[in-house]
């Protein structure tokens, strides 16, 4: 019941072929290539599933016609473990190499998707194929997720999982997230807030700069306020391996003519958030500190769409690294337990299983790139992780 490496590289590549590049990210040749979204991908790993054996598959729409898809493969027991893999892939239009035709070249699998994150999706489906065939199944109860809308839009197939789990009432031991790390286990990465500030002036000749208020000169006290908020932050001792709390300020946009006095002046800033911080407490601060630091009026915007609980911001996702999961993934693909310094909808799963970990081929840094690879070594690396953590039987 092993898979060739050249079945593991076909899995994927025929992923690849199915383009589900995320709405915010289209763009001409995203449009030419066919539907625009994770749709038709999902309804592809719905349909395999099913012929795979599945005791369930949902499509569960999550917005604008874009489903999530839970696939549960009942195992020798009924503890439920998750595999969460997004189904959307980042733009295509600055890529200098064909997007979507899955190309199988060098020991790699060529497109967009490749990499971040289909690997994951094409290796448990090729894997899932070869114990059908052999009559076998997984120790424990798997369910396989499609969930939309990582790469921008604010998580959303992520918080969807998280309402339906609890709509279902149902206990996740394990969940691992699937995301370039390298095959090393990611046990924590820092959370997030992010708001856009405002700063509300009054318009006028700058030759007469007191019959106005300068919006531009008043955020710049707000932006040198979140500048001591950050060097404050970087007195405190950190107290896990993510280290410091940071705040930066990342856009600005003001000013309407070289003789006005800006009416408004506006800027994005971000705090990224460690344990022991409460995401929402975060979000509230970077509000109060804007409103104490202006001499003008201001308006404070959220970013990132609140929590289910309407709570704003993303704690930090934190294990020890001492977790079953994460030393037995270590051990199967030679790695290290580590930590990242990227997001991923690791965001939206605190507390929601016994233990959660970010695990998979390839390099962040190789993402999001003019071409995108997957090495076939490592989709057989990533085969033989899985299978000791699902131990078939
Ligand atoms: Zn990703």
């Amino acid at each position: 019941m092993d898979v060739s490496p050249e079945g593991l590289a076909e899995s994927l590549a025929e992923l690849v072929r199915i383009p589900s590049v995320n709405p915010l990210h289209r763009g001409p040749i995203a449009d030419a290539a066919g539907p625009i979204g994770e749709t038709a991908l999902a309804e592809h790993l719905a349909e395999r599933c099913r012929s795979l054996g599945a005791a369930e598959v949902v499509l569960d729409e999550v917005v604008d016609g874009r489903p999530n898809v839970y696939a549960r493969f009942d195992g020798h027991t009924d503890r439920l473990v998750v595999l969460d893999v997004h189904t959307d892939t980042v733009t295509v239009e600055h890529m200098t190499d064909p997007p979507f035709d899955g190309r199988i070249e060098d020991g790699f699998v060529w497109g967009r998707g490749a990499l971040d994150t289909k690997a994951s999706l094409g290796v448990i489906l090729a894997l899932l194929e070869s114990w059908r065939t052999a009559d076998v199944r997984p120790e424990p109860t798997l369910l396989v997720v499609g969930s939309v809308s990582e790469e921008a839009g604010g998580l959303l197939g992520a918080a969807r999982l998280r309402e339906w789990i609890d709509e279902r009432g149902a206990t996740i031991d394990q969940l691992l997230v699937a995301e370039p790390t390298e095959l090393a286990p990611i046990h924590g990465h820092k959370g997030g807030a992010a708001i856009e500030v405002t700063v509300h002036g009054k318009a006028a000749h700058s030759a007469l700069p007191d019959l106005g208020a300068n919006a531009i000169q008043a955020m710049a006290h707000v932006i040198a306020a979140y500048e001591a908020e950050h060097r404050r932050l970087q007195d405190i001792a950190p107290t896990t391996e993510l280290g410091t709390s940071t705040v930066s300020v990342t856009t600005i946009q003001g000013g309407t003519g070289g003789n006005v006095i800006p009416a408004e002046c506006r800027i994005t800033v971000g705090q990224r958030i460690v344990p022991g911080q409460v995401a929402n407490d975060v979000h509230e601060r970077l509000i109060a500190i804007a409103h104490e630091a202006s001499p003008l009026p201001v308006t404070c915007t959220p970013l990132l769409p609140p929590q289910a609980d309407g709570t704003f911001g993303s704690p930090a996702f934190y294990q020890a690294p001492d977790g079953d999961l994460v030393g037995l993934l270590a051990e199967a693909a030679g790695t290290r337990p580590t930590v990242a310094p990227f997001g991923t909808n690791a965001l939206r799963y605190s507390g929601l299983a016994r233990e959660l970990v970010v695990f998979g081929p390839g390099r962040i840094d190789d993402a999001h790139q003019a071409t995108e690879c997957v090495s076939i070594a490592d989709l057989a690396r990533l085969a033989d992780a899985y299978k000791s953590w699902l131990q078939p039987r």
